[in-house]
């Protein structure tokens, strides 16, 4: 019996898992597009964070921030919507679940929100595209799929080892 229910969970956290890979997948698609935005081509001897680059990621930090608010709004009306007094206890209670887990999407929009508006700041002070740690160059390529990047991948690497470090 025990190994029967052990089984069944172990099939469910593989079932969940796949959902959030797909998730992932479809986000990271999302991303690859670059928010309407073609990847950047560098012309022959262009100097990192010259020409059109600082243009070019100011358009796509724009472009996910416009994303992201409508979909705050979206979350907003859907909630508008969908809030009726249902006289089901059972009702309720599911649809005051879906609700805080809305909310806290939304937050984590929101969030995200002041981040990319923080970046675009930065890039109108010429201070975007450089490892706060290191001070390298971030890159072209890793800044398209991560605009929003303050740390080089190898600083963000470690960084996130030691994260793991700390908490155990
Ligand atoms: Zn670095």
């Amino acid at each position: 019996m025990a190994t029967a229910k052990k089984a069944t969970d172990t099939n469910q956290t593989a079932k969940k898992k796949s959902a959030k890979n797909s998730q992932k997948a479809r986000s990271n698609k999302s991303e690859a597009v670059l928010w309407g935005y073609e990847p950047y081509k560098e012309k022959k001897g262009e100097e990192y964070m010259t020409g059109a680059q600082p243009e070019h990621f100011k358009n796509i930090l724009e472009a996910w921030k416009l994303q992201l608010m409508k979909e705050v709004d979206r979350t907003v009306h859907h909630m508008q919507d969908e809030s009726a007094n249902l006289p089901d206890p059972a009702d309720r209670a599911t649809q005051e679940e879906e609700f805080s887990l809305e909310l806290r999407t939304r937050d984590r929009e929101r969030k995200l929100i002041k981040k990319i508006e923080k970046t675009i700041k930065n890039l109108e002070n010429e201070d975007y595209g450089y490892c706060d740690a290191c001070g390298v160059e971030i890159g072209i390529r890793r800044l398209e799929a991560r605009p929003t990047a303050t740390l080089c991948i190898d600083c963000k690497t470690l960084d996130e080892i030691k994260e793991k470090q700390t908490r155990g």
